[in-house]
């Protein structure tokens, strides 16, 4: 049994769907599970309907409905030109449950809707994906994931039950499988009441992890725009270097800094069950791609980190007291609570401070809770950098090149908060 995923953008255009579909054309004599995310940007798209629809700009709303339907009008009708293939009934029934969530006046939470009516491109992607690929002779069977992995009512960030979902999958899948490779959607899965949840952005290789460890896989890949993990991200430095081998550890201190290629929760499973994790390219399939196992390799390069949307809060206490233990139990209940992530942390006798994921909402909220006992400090707009195995050379260069607002070396890593706008400089790399 393999495990693939295919993300947003393997399958954002009728042309992307029709090259996925030559991939997987080549492993039809094995049993295979493929994980897909929703088509291309669609899961921003909807998330901006749902920003109209809380908002109750109606106007707006349709505009922004109006473009996603055209756009899967679009891929349907470029895959499958029959208009009597019943696949056009299957989306028609997509696009009425979700204008039927729409008439609603919004009065469940945010986080709720959010689930209920993002989920939505992911059902779209897998339907059209699964009947294209049997209109081309590649039999393959869709599942609805909700049916799989169920998860707690935490919404936007469900919470795997793992006895149950490994049951179901267990039970679900190998009996589509005898009938082809199983088509199935990442970033979705239900609560006990058949509610709709999500598992947090980019969350479709988790799916895909959960997959393969329930099922013993005996290996995972997931197809990406990337000839596989990088020294850095290629959209921010010029020629990162391609990583053959990584192991499980180290792919895991990437992703929990902030390196977007693979899901930070993916690894886990695989590591439990020792199953190894391919990421290759799904432009140039032939390539070697990355393997991610539990063996260290002998040495590894510098590697470049670079996360965004940070914010930097300065806190001193009104009581004027030191910041003690028992105020940072209460800091970090507030931090948990509010499901935001800490980066970076540093405190002087009367200080402390966090450099913090910028979510304004969640932000907002914290902040107003902590102005009750600290005066706050707030800076915006900021990034951290994080250097894995970086030589003495280029760790004194960086630090030489800007004014970091913290800086800290601890064994094998090196991390800076910068402004957004300050360069990252690293000679030779
Ligand atoms: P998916 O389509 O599967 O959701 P993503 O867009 O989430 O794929 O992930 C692939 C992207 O991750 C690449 O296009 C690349 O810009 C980015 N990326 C960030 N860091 C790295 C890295 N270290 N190695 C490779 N790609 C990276
Ligand atoms: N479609 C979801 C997202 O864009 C999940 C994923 O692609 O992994 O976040
Ligand atoms: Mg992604």
């Amino acid at each position: 049994m393999r495990i693939f995923k295919f993300g947003g953008a393997s399958i954002r255009s009728v042309e992307a769907i029709e090259h996925v579909a030559t991939i997987l054309q080549q492993y039809q004599q094995e049993p295979l599970v493929v994980v897909v995310s929703a088509s291309g940007k669609t899961t921003n798209a909807l998330e901006g309907v749902l920003d109209a629809y809380y908002k109750r700009e109606t106007d707006l709303l349709q505009e922004r409905l109006a473009a996603i339907k055209a756009f899967h009008q679009n891929l349907l009708t470029g895959l499958i030109p029959d208009a009597k293939h019943p696949v056009y009934n299957e989306i028609n029934d997509l696009w009425v449950d979700l204008d039927w969530i729409l008439e609603e006046e919004p009065q469940d939470s945010y986080d709720y809707l959010y689930d209920q009516i993002v989920s939505t491109g992911e059902l779209l992607s897998t339907t059209i994906v699964a009947a294209y690929l049997n209109t081309k002779g590649i039999a393959a069977k869709w599942l609805d994931v909700r049916d799989c992995i169920l998860t707690d009512n935490t919404y936007r960030e469900g919470g795997i039950e793992w006895g149950p979902t490994e049951q179901n999958i267990r039970a679900k899948v190998p009996p589509l499988q005898k009938q082809g490779m199983v088509i199935t959607q990442g970033f979705l899965g239900a609560t006990t009441e058949n509610f709709t949840t999500t598992l947090g952005r980019e969350g479709s290789d988790y799916t895909a992890a959960i997959f393969a460890y329930c099922l013993d896989a005996i290996d995972l890949s997931i197809w990406k725009d990337v000839p596989g993990v990088l020294t850095a991200d290629p959209r921010l430095f010029e020629s990162p270097q391609l990583l053959e081998r990584l192991s499980y550890s180290e792919a895991i201190e990437m992703t929990y800094y902030g390196a977007q290629v693979i899901h930070p929760k993916t690894l886990r499973p695989l590591q439990n069950k020792n199953i190894p994790l391919y990421v290759k390219s799904f432009v140039t399939p032939e390539g070697k791609g990355t393997v991610i196992e539990a063996q260290e390799p002998e040495h590894y390069p510098m590697m470049v980190v670079v996360k965004p949307k940070q914010i930097l809060l300065r806190m001193v206490a009104k009581d004027f007291y030191f910041v003690d233990e028992s105020k940072f139990a209460r800091l970090f209940e507030s931090l948990s609570r509010h499901r935001i992530k800490v980066n970076m942390t540093q405190n002087t006798a009367m200080a402390f401070s966090v450099c913090l994921d910028y979510e304004a909402p969640r932000i907002a909220a914290l902040l107003e809770e902590l102005r009750k006992d600290y005066e706050l400090e707030v800076t915006n707009e900021l990034k951290v950098v994080t250097l894995r195995h970086a030589t003495d050379e280029a760790w004194t260069a960086l630090k030489e090149s800007t004014d970091a607002l913290i800086e800290e070396r601890i064994g094998n890593t090196c991390q800076l908060v910068l402004h957004q706008t300050a360069p990252v400089v690293l000679p030779n790399f």
